[in-house]
């Protein structure tokens, strides 16, 4: 496989592209972290962009949602090109960013960082009916709505991260490493709630992971990032049946002369 092919009109999946990113390049002053990427979000889908340490997915998110501002290329989202545009506008339009490491406020409490979340909105009533929607997903929420987030386990957290960006009733949500730091059941949990969230609340998602397993098992499409750039996209069912892949990120084994198990060495994409 080529792997250092742009997606192909094969890989493409069914359905109205919600978010297109083209020819994307962002830049820690000398430092190019994002290298000409270009890729498509499907609207009710989960999408999943996969990436070694550093490989640029958290910049990535960070330029799609104007926390930084790109050197080059486009983000098509909402019938505009929303490259370089505020935050805060990007929220207005029904995209969030759920970042990495949580966030959450402190010393507000639970419910005072879910509000938090709703600064886009006047709608007092549905504000209120969404937080018991956020509670109804997680009633470890609920149970602690009083308590200081800082006093949260890390699980409880980025429930709460994920909690507070709903409250922004977000046509999409961009999720940056939820997995991290968490044991392997509450990854499971998270999840399973994400994969609700997209299809009872029909939110689509964007979802970075260095934990390719989990993240291909809930998500409908793939890319693998390297450097900076995309190096491969697929369905999330063909990327984790992928050699490739497996190899990269799922520690496959393989058989050994013998008849032993052993780990194949870890290899690059080029
Ligand atoms: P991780 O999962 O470890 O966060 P990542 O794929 O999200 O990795 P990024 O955090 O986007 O990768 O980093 C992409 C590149 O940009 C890396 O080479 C990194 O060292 C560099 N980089 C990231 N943040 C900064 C920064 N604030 N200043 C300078 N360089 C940075």
């Amino acid at each position: 496989m080529n792997v250092n092919a742009q997606p192909t009109a094969q890989a493409v999946v069914e359905g109205k592209t919600i978010l297109s990113i083209k020819n994307l390049e962002s830049y820690y002053g000398p430092i190019m972290a994002i290298r000409g990427a270009s890729l498509d979000v499907r609207e009710g889908q989960i999408v999943t962009v996969l990436g070694a340490n550093g490989a640029g997915k958290t910049t990535l998110l960070k330029t799609i949602s104007g926390v930084m501002d790109p050197e080059k290329g486009q983000i098509f989202y909402a019938g505009q090109n929303i490259a370089g545009a505020n935050p805060d506008k990007v929220v207005r339009l029904g995209m969030v960013h759920v970042p990495e490491g949580r966030e959450v406020f402190p010393l507000l409490t639970v419910e005072e960082n879910l509000k938090m979340g709703a600064f886009t909105r006047s709608d007092a009533d549905g504000v209120a009916r969404d937080e018991e929607m956020v509670y109804g997903y997680f009633p470890i929420l609920a149970e602690r709505r009083k308590q200081a987030a800082g006093t949260l386990s890390g699980g409880q957290q980025q429930m709460l991260a994920i909690g507070r960006g709903l409250m922004a009733k977000p046509k999409i949500m961009l999720l940056d490493e939820p997995s991290l730091g968490l044991s392997p059941i509450l990854v499971k949990e998270i999840f399973q709630i994400v994969r609700r969230l997209n299809k009872e609340q029909g939110v689509t998602i964007m979802l970075v992971e260095q934990n390719a397993k989990v993240a291909l098992e809930v998500a409908d499409y793939g890319y693998v990032m390297e450097l900076g750039r995309i190096v491969m996209a697929d369905t999330a069912d063909r990327l984790l049946a992928s050699k490739d892949v497996q190899e990269f990120y799922l520690g496959v084994v393989e058989e050994t002369q013998r008849g032993q198990k052993r780990w194949k060495q870890k290899k690059t994409w080029r």
